[in-house]
């Protein structure tokens, strides 16, 4: 038999879905694989992350578990954000093996460093951001960067995010719009909160009518002599603001901040005005119309926020992403040897990992529906809460904070193997 020939992958966006993509895609020895990220070097600028039993599972694939450290110890509290009335709370388990592991609330900065840590040296290149897309056929895409630069990959990745560019040339007719729901977001050290009382010792989401505000450790105690502390605010109901309102991270003043949270309970409105002035970041939400596919031109897959701009519901964005990632990684394992090994295995991520999404969506979909029957028949706020609540809590969602991305994998190479059985 003669010499394979490699295939060139070309991932865009060094996010966590691109960077785990980097990972499960470097390791299979017949790609050829380059991460183009438009930053000039790593950025991060969200805060906190929140990262579940899914998120480990996809991580100990990627070997990159032991780098993701965070915030642990506390057990999670849902309150009136108005009087601080405790409504819930939720117990962590002490536990560490990836199955019963708790949900950890971590720099994202650390998940990002862990990532990029597994990435071999030479993979990624900084500073080229892609601007253009040509489908060449038979001889793969053509990728122009904004440095006039140009290359053919026989497979693109586009894990550009939930603006990506990359969609934008595979199905041009998708737009995204604004939600309204904008949040703002700050990691500060702890001791400037801790005499306030209840703010710093549990993790925890006070509730109001149009907004929210959420309080986290973001470090292990024990690891940093000052750990810091997340403060994120949302608001649900928020004006567009013609080239004001974008989805990545801006500055934003106290002002416009303390604004949303001047009718909350004393003890938000004593942490917000500990933030000093040009330190917190201000992200709107976007989302856009649901894909029924995620790939393109027989050579392009969509992974993470690109390939579901569900606006960060759910809070488990990055993990989707790299599971994506590794599912993509699996499947060109799986074709290499067939006619036409890129087609067919992008045929395979896609019929795994949409009919996913869309159970996510349905999920989506049921939980609002439910809320707007109970707001039509409850007027009452702390009546209304309790039922956000309880959805946020109860409904079934192991399928998406326990899922073991690798079992999906087995489960449907059996079924590949039993359809083909004589
Ligand atoms: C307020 C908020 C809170 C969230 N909280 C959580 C949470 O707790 N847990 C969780 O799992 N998820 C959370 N998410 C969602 C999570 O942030 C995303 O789902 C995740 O970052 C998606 O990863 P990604 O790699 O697909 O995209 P991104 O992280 O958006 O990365 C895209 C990358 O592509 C690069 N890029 C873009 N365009 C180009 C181009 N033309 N050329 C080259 N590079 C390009 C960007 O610079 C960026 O580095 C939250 C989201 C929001 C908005």
């Amino acid at each position: 038999m003669g010499e394979r020939s490699l295939i060139s992958v070309a991932i865009i966006g060094g996010g966590p879905g691109g960077l785990g993509t980097a990972i499960a895609l470097a390791q299979i020895p017949f790609l050829n694989v380059t991460l183009y990220e438009k930053n000039p070097e790593p950025r991060e600028t969200g805060a906190g992350i929140s990262l579940g039993a899914n998120a480990w599972k996809v991580l100990d694939l990627l070997g990159a578990s032991q780098g993701v450290k965070g915030g642990s110890k506390s057990n999670t509290h849902q309150r009136n954000a108005y009087n601080g009335k405790v409504l819930n709370v939720v117990e962590h388990p002490e536990t560490s093996d990836a199955e019963s592991r708790g949900s950890i609330r971590a720099r994202r900065t650390r998940l990002q460093s862990a990532l990029l840590a597994r990435v071999p040296e030479g993979i990624i290149q900084f500073n080229r951001k892609l601007v253009h897309l040509e489908d060449l056929t038979d001889s793969g895409v053509r990728l122009v960067f904004q440095d006039q630069t140009e290359v053919v990959a026989d497979l693109v990745v586009g894990a550009d995010g939930i603006h990506s560019g990359v969609r934008k040339y595979l199905f041009p007719e998708h737009k995204l719009r604004f939600t309204g729901n904008t949040a703002w977001r700050v990691l500060i050290p702890n001791s400037r909160l801790t005499d306030i009382p209840e703010i710093t010792t549990t993790t925890a989401w006070w509730w109001g009518e149009s907004g929210h505000v959420y309080f986290s450790d973001v470090d292990e105690e024990y690891e940093q002599s000052d750990p810091l502390f997340e403060i994120t605010i949302r608001s649900y109901n928020e004006p567009e603001i013609p080239g004001k309102t974008v989805g990545w991270g801006i500055p934003a003043t106290n002002k416009r901040v303390f604004a949303r949270v001047k009718e909350f309970d004393r003890r938000i409105r004593d942490a917000v005005n500990l933030v000093g002035e040009g330190e917190w970041w201000e992200f709107a939400g976007f989302a856009g119309p649901r894909l029924d596919k995620i790939i393109g031109w027989n050579k392009i897959a969509l992974i993470g926020d690109a390939s579901h701009p569900l606006s960060g519901a759910f809070g488990s964005g990055a993990t989707f992403a790299m599971e994506d990632g590794w599912i993509l990684a699996r499947a060109l394992e799986y074709t290499q040897f067939l006619f036409h090994p890129i087609q067919d295995a992008l045929e395979i991520f896609d019929k795994i990992r949409t009919p996913y999404y869309n159970k996510i969506y349905e999920h989506l979909d049921e939980s609002q529906e439910k809320m707007q029957q109970f707001r039509a028949q409850n007027k009452e706020f702390d009546a209304i809460l309790q039922a956000k609540i309880d959805l946020m809590l109860y409904g079934d969602k192991d399928f998406i904070y326990k899922n073991d991305i690798s079992k999906t994998w087995k489960e449907y190479f059996q079924d590949e193997k039993r359809q083909h059985r004589p």
